[in-house]
């Protein structure tokens, strides 16, 4: 198996198109995969030197344009971005370990394959890998989706994506041409081969923010079978702003329970206006007990029916600092 170093997005470009070779930023899904006979072998454009891939760019209206190749860590650890974008930041500090964090890239999270252990499993085909049907749906599923899109049941694994859809961040891709598509646009659960949109020879530049929003609270919560070093079952963000003591914006965002990152408007429009304090009021407690209608659980999911109004609950509580929760 070879693998080239280009040093431009053009070169990259040049390397990938029509070559079936993949792109490898981190390494740390990619290389798992290869090794485990997931992808079949194939040449490897490694990125790193990409320069366009790299850094973080503040514009002139104050939103910031996150490069590819930007870290995990570099997320989580940036005061100026962990200022504009606190859920963001949040949720990269908890995700996976350190070493991690360290290796693995903005747009190589995004575009990460989901953990399914049958499509981790060479010995099983499914959608993903040329098959024509889903062994996790009849078979083992636990950790599989709550709200059932589509032919494929693994719950998308990205957690910075549930984060950039809470922004509605857009990410700029490169190909054939130049697209820029909103975080929300790059997967589609109705695809039940792929876990994201891109075609090959395509690559992910950058990823752009909007403009911050003064006095953003944040939270970002998962709930996991083990303590560390484990994708969650459900994961949630929220971003609030108060204004004289109401809420006037927020956006919630769950994952690990569909085929995709989901936002939920219900809860948004409810906690609009009201009072953050120990009764939030009627409103929020109804979107809240109305998330259960967005679920239709697998016969092994419907426990993640509680754990997402739970792990909701806690991030909209932990955000606006009700007291005494
Ligand atoms: C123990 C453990 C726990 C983890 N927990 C979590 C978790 O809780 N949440 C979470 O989100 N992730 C989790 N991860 C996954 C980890 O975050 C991903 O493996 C990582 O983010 C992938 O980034 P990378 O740069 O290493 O991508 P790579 O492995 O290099 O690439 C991943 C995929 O993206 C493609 N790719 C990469 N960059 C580009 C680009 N710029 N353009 C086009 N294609 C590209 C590659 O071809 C490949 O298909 C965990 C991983 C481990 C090992
Ligand atoms: S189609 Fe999806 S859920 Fe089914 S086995 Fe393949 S990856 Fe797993």
């Amino acid at each position: 198996m070879t693998t080239t170093r280009p040093e431009d997005l053009g070169r990259a470009l040049a390397q990938l198109d029509g070559t079936g070779a993949r792109p490898r930023a981190g390494g740390t899904d990619l290389t798992a995969c290869l090794a485990a006979g997931v992808l079949e072998p194939a040449p490897v454009v490694d990125l790193a030197g990409v320069r366009e891939l790299h850094g973080v760019e503040w514009l002139p209206d104050g939103a910031a344009r996150l490069g590819a190749l930007t870290t995990v860590d570099e997320l989580a650890a940036d005061p100026r971005l962990a200022g504009a974008y606190p859920a963001l930041a949040a949720t990269a500090r908890e995700l996976a370990t350190p070493q991690v964090r360290n290796a693995a890239t903005l747009g190589g999270n995004l575009l990460q394959r989901n953990r399914c252990w049958y499509l981790r499993n060479p010995a099983f085909d499914c959608f993903h890998t040329g098959g024509d049907s889903c062994p996790a749906r009849g078979g083992d599923h636990l950790y599989g989706v709550v709200v059932d899109q589509g032919p494929c049941v693994a719950p998308h694994p990205s957690s910075l994506a549930v984060a950039l859809l809470a922004y509605d961040a857009s990410v700029l891709v490169a190909g054939a041409d130049e697209q820029e598509r909103a975080v929300a646009d790059l997967y589609d659960a109705a695809a039940p081969a792929r876990d994201h949109v891109l075609e090959p020879g395509q690559v992910l530049v950058s990823v752009r923010l909007p403009v911050p929003r003064e006095g953003e609270r944040a939270a970002y919560r998962r709930a996991t079978g083990r303590s560390r070093a484990e994708w969650p079952l459900v994961e949630a963000v929220t971003r609030v702003v108060l204004h004289e003591g109401r809420v006037s914006h927020a956006a919630v965002a769950v994952g690990g329970v569909a085929r995709t990152p989901l936002r939920l408007p219900g809860v948004e429009a409810a906690l609009t206006g009201a009072r953050p304090g120990r009764h939030w009021g009627p409103k929020v407690e109804e979107s809240l007990a109305a998330l259960a209608d967005l679920c239709s659980p697998l016969p092994a999911t419907g426990y993640k029916v509680d754990l997402m109004r739970a792990t909701v609950r806690d991030v909209l509580e932990r955000a606006l600092e009700v007291p005494g929760r």
